[in-house]
């Protein structure tokens, strides 16, 4: 309304409580009474736009849409239409969009009884489209890689999802009937401009089709205009595919360390930010879309691999090419704006100012080889646009047409006509003032102008008395008085008329470019896709070369051979040179499975991951850090590490760990790669072995091969298996004795441990020196065969003062704790037995007085 957004009634009580806005109110009408509001002005829309959508409102924005009334024209209605509703799916600029990642709108929609999913998903502000159908357990899986910002879901079927589903995705409810296949494969051919998708190899993807028509349903009532930008659907594939589960993606660490935090030495980096050094928003985005994905296939894979070796082993052409990507600005989201029609002057200039740099980087790619010339072909598809818009526009255009100029002197000749007489017109009324001052004495008289009068003649109020009478009052000031003059009313409309109408060449000008850029839109877009390919390419080449990688030889097959291999973020976190490599070889000759013992904090956990990430990257086509490795390419990456808990979902941390290792256990072939560490901590030490070693065996005896798995254990009692079971080796980190000492090595080597170290390791936590020697002590029991004796709680040899307190009483109590088993009891029993054990405990205390 006018320069304001206005939001009213409960709308406004909204907007003001979340934006920290005035509520006021106005008049709604005869009689009527008032009517709370709340505005902003216009020019801040996108910063109140954010916070709307991040407290999670959909925001429907509401256009004049008819020129208002003329000031002092007749008072008139405005036309309004809500051109827009703004959703977390569909915000296209501002700061909720991540740069560096997608904000991806995720359709998804169930068919033969939800046993199968078809997925859409869409960036409206890139107009990427991904089409794939997945099965019900690997929904979560991909549902966590997309990390959608919206999910649209049809009608009474949010259930299935809700497991995988993070709680800052919106969830959109849509109508059955905009999923259904044979609409939806009609409304998106429509919207692609094609008869029919035959020619996009969707064969098999059909339910994700019905996604993708609820997704274009949806837009094109939400907004319209970002369909224009929508691009080609790209079929995604189990079988090109590697699928990595939540607790997989969690345990690795590939986007977040959400849930490592706390975990202090390796707490900090992701995988992602560890290898990023990407230099464009394309490239960024592309790589994050690659490591969420690994291939499955060696040689797609391998094809990769191929265009980071050409810029690893050219130096000057890495350089180059990077020097020519620096600073390139956002082309696919430039492009996206410019087709949904919300861009003006300023991004146009970005757009050229990207597309410029285009031809360098082409020119340094060929220098890197002819592979990486192929990849290169495409940057060459836009130079014409950027040279229009470098014809057309002024490098400093602001941001909308008006007092500066938008449109370059010489390429328009109506423009510059128009800016001619403008200027024509300032020079007259200079010459009006002069001559005015003159006729009439008054020196210090001058123009003035302001919005609801106009130009004005404005003289002190001392030497009013001066003015003559063609002079006719407007407006009377402490100490001036404003006229209205005839002469300076003709020039008015004139400048006026003039100023209309340079803005209206000016937009006509930004029009007809804009609409040259959409006609050279796949040559950008295959510009962006060429550019964000070779960035992700020599972002890879550098991190190879910098932190001493090496290109991973794969194999469909065959053993794992990864020779001084280390963990890629633990690494950077550690003094350089600190780093201690490791080997890790699995399958094809070698053991398929091997159990890791070792001290805690020797390095077990990091060594099982570092081994799955050099497969990962592998197969995401990236060198990996290693000093050589042979990979057969695995099928599915399966990791179960550390305690998570998921109370939210009801679930004991223990309970997680077993439904964890069910997923795996279910679903590992002999293609896969597992780590498992620490099964069964999580309950009593029997139950814990008896897991642990059930689990192994399984493995071990599973039909189709034995799945190559690293399997760190606390038991050590494990390591007697691999006297039996042929495919298992045992495998220890090393650490060495000194004068009472224990020093990490934090080296893997063959056999397996016999120490845990575990009360060493307390003492280096700082633990009560009490209980680190009352531990040492009941561990050299044990360790003497008196096992029964400690055990059973007999009074250790010789107590000390303090440890007296463990007696009989004490010790019935912590044996009633210990037994407790809250996932066999119902909440009801679980509080009665609390309220026993408080009882116990204050009767005891009574006694200790
Ligand atoms: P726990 O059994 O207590 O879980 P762990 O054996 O799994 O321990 P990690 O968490 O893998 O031990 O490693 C502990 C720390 O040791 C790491 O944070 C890291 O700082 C260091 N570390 C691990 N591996 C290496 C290595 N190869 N070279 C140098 N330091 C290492």
């Amino acid at each position: 309304m006018g320069d304001f957004y206005e939001t009213f009634d409960e709308d406004a009580e909204v907007a003001a409580r979340v934006l920290g806005i005035a509520l006021t109110s106005r008049p709604m009408g005869r009689d009527e009474g008032r009517i709370p509001l709340a505005g902003i002005p216009h020019h801040q829309l996108d910063r109140y736009l954010d916070q709307l959508v991040a407290a999670g409102y959909r925001v429907a924005i509401g256009e004049q849409v008819s020129v208002p009334p003329s000031k002092g024209g007749e008072p008139g209605l405005v036309e309004r239409r809500v051109t827009r509703v703004v959703t977390p799916g569909t915000v296209d600029h501002g700061e909720l969009l991540s740069e560096r990642g997608h904000n991806w709108l995720l359709a998804v929609a169930p068919v033969e009884g939800g046993r199968r999913w078809g997925l859409a998903a869409c960036d409206v502000t890139t107009g990427e489209l991904e089409l794939q159908v997945v099965d019900a357990d690997a929904l979560p899986g991909e549902w966590a890689r997309i990390v959608p910002r919206e999910a649209l879901l049809p009608e009474g079927t949010d259930a299935p999802v809700a497991s995988g589903v993070r709680r800052d995705t919106m969830l959109t409810s849509r109508p059955a009937r905009d999923f259904r296949q044979d609409r939806a494969a009609a409304r998106l051919a429509e919207r692609l401009g094609v008869a029919g998708l035959e020619g996009f190899g969707l064969e098999g993807l059909e339910p994700a089709v019905g996604a993708a028509g609820a997704l274009v349903a949806y837009l094109e009532e939400m907004w319209p205009q970002a369909l224009a930008h929508l691009r080609a659907p790209r079929a995604v594939r189990g079988a090109e595919v590697v699928y990595l589960d939540p607790q997989t993606r969690r345990n690795l660490e590939l986007f977040d360390t959400a849930g490592r935090a706390r975990d202090t030495a390796a707490g900090g980096a992701s995988l992602v930010e560890a290898l990023d050094r990407t230099l464009t928003p394309m490239g960024a985005r592309l790589l994050r879309l690659r490591l969420g994905r690994p291939l499955r296939r060696a040689a797609d894979a391998d094809a990769r691999l191929d265009e980071v070796e050409a810029f690893a082993s050219a130096t000057l052409a890495r350089e180059a090419l990077r020097q020519a990507l620096r600073g390139m600005p956002d082309l696919e989201r430039l492009l996206g704006r410019v087709r949904a029609g919300t861009a003006h002057a300023r991004h146009l200039v970005q757009l050229r100012r990207g597309l410029e740099r285009l031809p360098q980087a082409r020119e340094a790619a060929a220098r890197a080889g002819e592979l990486a010339d192929q990849a290169a072909t495409g940057l060459g598809g836009a130079d014409e646009v950027a040279a229009a818009i470098a014809a057309a526009l002024d490098d400093d255009a602001p941001a909308e047409v008006g007092d500066t100029p938008t449109v370059r002197a010489g390429f328009d000749a109506e423009v510059d006509r128009l800016r001619g007489l403008t200027t024509d017109a300032r020079d007259a009324l200079a010459a009006l003032e002069t001559a005015e001052r003159e006729r009439t004495g008054i020196g210090s008289l001058k123009v003035g102008y302001n919005r609801v009068f106009g130009y004005y003649l404005e003289c002190p109020r001392s030497q009013a008395e001066k003015a003559p009478p063609e002079y006719e009052a407007r407006q009377t000031l402490a100490n001036a008085h404003r006229f209205r003059y005839g002469p300076l009313s003709e020039l008015e409309a004139d400048i006026l008329g003039a100023k209309d109408a340079l803005a209206d060449a000016e937009r006509g000008v930004l029009e007809r470019l804009c609409a040259q850029v959409v006609a050279a839109g796949p040559g950008i877009e295959r510009a962006a896709e060429a550019a964000a390919r070779l960035d992700v390419a020599a972002g890879l080449a550098v991190l190879a070369v910098d932190q001493g990688y090496v290109r991973p030889e794969l194999h469909e097959g065959g053993p794992l051979e990864v020779e001084g291999g280390r963990h890629p973020v633990v690494e950077r976190q550690l003094p350089r040179g600190a780093f201690v490599p490791n080997d890790a070889f699995l399958g094809g000759g070698h053991a398929d499975l091997v159990v890791l013992t070792g001290p805690n904090m020797a390095g077990k956990s990091t060594y099982l991951r570092q081994t799955a990430l050099i497969v990962l990257l592998a197969q995401c086509g990236s060198f990996v850090p290693a000093t050589r490795a042979r990979i057969a390419v695995a099928d599915r990456i399966f990791s179960r590490v550390g305690a998570q808990d998921d109370i939210a979902a009801g679930q004991s941390t223990f309970m997680v760990e077993m439904l964890e290792t069910a997923t795996i256990l279910h679903n590992a072939t002999e293609r896969s790669l597992v780590i498992l560490d620490e099964v069964g901590r999580g309950t009593s030490t029997y139950d814990g072995l008896a897991i642990a070693r059930a689990v192994v065996e399984y493995l071990h005896h599973r039909p189709g091969g034995t799945p190559r798995t690293l399997f760190a254990t606390h038991y050590h009692e494990l390591t007697a298996l691999a006297a039996t079971l042929p495919r298992i080796a045992n495998r220890s980190v090393a650490v060495r004795e000194e004068g009472g000492e224990v020093v990490f090595l934090h080296r893997i080597v063959d056999g397996g441990a016999d120490r845990s170290y575990g009360v060493h390791v307390a003492a280096l936590a700082g633990l009560p020196r009490a209980v680190v020697s009352r531990a040492r002590e009941l561990l050299a029991d044990l360790e003497a065969g008196a096992a029964t004796a400690a055990a059973t709680g007999a009074p250790a040899r010789q107590p000390g003062a303090q440890m007296s307190l463990l007696a009989a009483e004490d010790e019935a109590l912590l044996r009633a704790l210990a037994d407790l088993d809250p996932d066999g009891m119902t909440p009801m029993e679980a509080l009665q037995r609390l309220y026993d054990l408080r009882a116990q405990a204050r009767r005891r205390l009574a006694v200790e007085g």
